[in-house]
């Protein structure tokens, strides 16, 4: 059909919210659908995250506010990735977008120009090589060890004259992977070698099991060069409000501000006190919901490999990212239609032959999985 974008019909839909939304049909239809296939997860927003909100919605803070963010949110922001992030950061290098979806997107499509070439490490999140196409950028995969999911110095032949960025995510979704500092040194060496730009993608810093997270931008002068994206989707359970954020040298926020001006003008006003009171709050509410996927993470995870099945190391996020080899689509399908547990295939990530599984569900429904998964395996 004429009139279509050649750019978005060549695009596929997300994968994990196609999957999810399936398995929510299929429960709907009456189907005891055990979903472990989105990354979201299942407690509720805390409460005076929530009271700071409704607070601010009552008081009539229902209006336009600066695009950017609100002055009181964007410094706890600057603040925040200050103390706990090392790097350095004022409040006009900060941005407030709708998710950290939206700050990818801002990201791609203030710094990329036509026919940039932007390297993604695989397994990838769904979401970044579409990002880069919107912003009219070509992806470059490069596939990490699928042992230990760290980065050597492979990654270089992938470098051309027309690579413009990298983008890191640590963990990882969906491999759960953290990288290590040598993993990161090889990617602040390239980005300094090559005079590249960076994105990290740090939304799941707060959960991490046993290990230190490391910001991207905290090594050498990384801070001149990376755009650190975060948001309040999964360390605070606050997913539906459609928040995140953005810090960056800031000439390319000058940027990314032109594109939320003329798309989004700025996430919600009222959220944004809800996102103010998480990150200004006492912070227990994090560790108790990080306490609890740990405690699935094990349990999930010995179970996988006592089914015989190599699984990716599990040091972040909430996802068992799983070798089951094979048709990694047929092997989901059989999981869905046979099992009712619905989970993402490795393909989506471009890393056929794995299922990721999310463990943000409660530990009952996982125990309940984990027998229908074995009985078809
Ligand atoms: N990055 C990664 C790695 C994710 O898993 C997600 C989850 N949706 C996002 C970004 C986007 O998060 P949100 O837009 O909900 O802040
Ligand atoms: N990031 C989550 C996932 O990977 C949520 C869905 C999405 O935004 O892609 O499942």
């Amino acid at each position: 059909m004429r009139g279509l974008s050649s750019i978005i019909t060549g695009i596929a839909p997300s994968a994990t919210l196609e999957i999810s939304d399936k398995a929510r049909q299929l429960q709907q239809q009456g189907l005891d659908v055990i979903s472990l296939s989105i990354g979201e997860p299942d407690f509720d927003t805390p409460a005076h995250i929530k009271d700071a909100c409704i607070q601010a919605l009552m008081r009539g803070e229902t209006h336009y506010v600066p695009s950017n963010g609100i002055p009181e949110l964007v410094s706890a922001i600057a603040g925040k990735t200050e103390k706990e992030n090392k790097i350095p950061c004022t409040p006009g290098q900060v941005i407030v977008t709708c998710g950290a979806k939206d700050a990818i997107y801002d990201a791609m499509a203030a710094v990329l120009n036509p026919g940039d070439e932007v390297i993604i490490l695989d397994p990838s999140w769904v979401s970044y090589e579409p990002c880069v196409r919107m912003a009219g950028g070509r992806p470059v995969h490069h596939l990490l060890d699928t042992r230990t999911f760290q980065l050597d110095d492979s990654v270089l032949e992938k470098v051309t004259q027309k690579t413009r960025m990298v983008i890191v995510n640590s963990p990882s979704n969906p491999s759960g992977a953290v990288l290590d500092k040598s993993s990161l040194g090889v990617v602040a060496d390239m980005c300094e070698d090559y005079d590249l730009l960076s994105l990290s993608d740090e939304i799941y810093e707060k959960l991490i099991y046993g290990k230190k997270h490391i910001a991207l931008a905290s090594i050498g002068d990384m801070a001149q060069r990376t755009i650190t994206v975060n948001g309040f989707s999964k360390a605070y359970a606050m997913t539906g409000w459609r928040l995140g954020w953005a810090v960056a040298p800031q000439m390319i926020i000058n940027q990314m501000s032109k594109v939320q001006q003329h798309s989004i003008s700025h996430p919600t006003t009222f959220a944004m006190y809800g996102g103010v009171a998480a990150l200004t709050s006492d912070q227990s509410c994090v560790e108790t919901m990080r306490k609890e996927f740990n405690r699935r993470r094990d349990y999930l995870v010995q179970e996988l490999l006592l089914m015989g099945h190599e699984v990716a190391p599990a040091d972040g996020a909430f996802y068992a990212y799983v070798k089951t080899g094979g048709d990694d689509l047929a092997t989901a399908r059989i999981w869905l239609e046979k099992g009712q547990v619905a989970v993402t295939p490795g393909s989506a990530f471009n890393t056929p032959g794995w299922q990721r599984i999310s463990y943000a569900t409660s530990m009952e429904r996982l125990h309940d999985a984990v027998i229908r998964i074995r009985s078809l395996s």
